[in-house]
């Protein structure tokens, strides 16, 4: 008899650009079926090759719901680095229902000997550093508008995909996806006079270009630390992570 090829029923946490990636290679497989769940902070969906679900589970006890009632085999976790309550759910998710879990792991940036970069615990302790007049520029989602202090005592230049929920008043909001190359984000931070850059460090090259920038300009760079990442399987890449599918 011939040997039967396992069929994957995969759930797709996306996210991401190598959700992407995988989301394309996974299409194409006739061993696999999958679908792709985002969380819904897009207005606009990006067009994906795979079946979309859009919006959050309702927590672990949502998810292993949406696995049991869905026979998912396989939870493959490829969102961003500090998505770390929707890992952690997967985590919990998999344990509980037996699900084979693979997540990506996405290298985080090093520093380099001509950066001036300072990691911080938590977003308090990073505002409060900031000098009195100083003119940052804010690359760190709703998380970094959310730990702005009320009023903020220094002026900020946020940049972001979508309109925050929350866009705290006096705050000049840069609707656009990051830099390419860093010429283009020393020509922002020139235009805007920025004096520090925030953000975090997600690792990958579709964000890099305004840490070059900075580095050409010596501004410094306050970071706020990852959070822990799930425990193993993890895959740097999404190459890595569908061999071992
Ligand atoms: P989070 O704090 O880890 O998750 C918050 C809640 O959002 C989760 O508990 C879950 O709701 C829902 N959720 C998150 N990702 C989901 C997904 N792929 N499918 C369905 N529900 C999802 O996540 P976040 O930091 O708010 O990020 C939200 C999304 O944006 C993630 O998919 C992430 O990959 C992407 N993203 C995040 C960042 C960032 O800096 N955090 C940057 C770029 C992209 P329930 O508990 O109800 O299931």
């Amino acid at each position: 008899m011939p040997k039967q090829t396992p069929h994957h029923q995969v759930l797709l946490l996306g996210g991401t650009a190598e959700a992407r990636v995988i989301a394309d290679n996974l299409a194409r497989r006739d061993d696999v079926s999958a679908v792709l769940s985002l969380a819904g902070v897009l207005s606009q969906p990006p067009e994906l090759a795979l079946p979309l679900r859009i919006g959050g589970f309702g927590g672990v006890e949502g998810l292993v719901q949406y696995i049991q009632d869905h026979g998912i085999t396989t939870v493959i976790d490829a969102t961003h680095p500090y998505a770390a309550q929707m890992s952690a759910h997967a985590v919990a998710a998999c344990d509980q229902t037996g699900a084979r879990r693979l997540s990506l792991w996405r290298p985080p940036w090093q520093a380099e000997p001509l950066d001036d970069w300072t990691d911080f615990e938590d977003w308090h302790a990073l505002m409060a550093t900031i000098p009195n007049g100083a003119r940052v520029f804010l690359a760190a989602g709703q998380d970094g508008m959310n730990a702005l202090p009320v009023p903020p005592d220094f002026t900020v230049i946020a940049r972001a995909l979508a309109r925050p929920k929350n866009l705290p008043e006096g705050v000049t909001l840069i609707k656009a996806l990051p830099g390419k190359t860093p010429q283009e984000e020393v020509a922002i931070f020139q235009e805007y006079r920025i004096s520090h850059l925030i953000c975090k460090n997600s690792g990958g090259d579709s964000s890099r270009a305004k840490l070059l920038a900075a580095r050409g300009l010596k501004l410094p760079v306050l970071m706020i630390k990852r959070p822990l990442s799930s425990p193993p399987p993890l895959y740097d890449t999404p190459d890595l992570l569908l061999a071992a599918l």
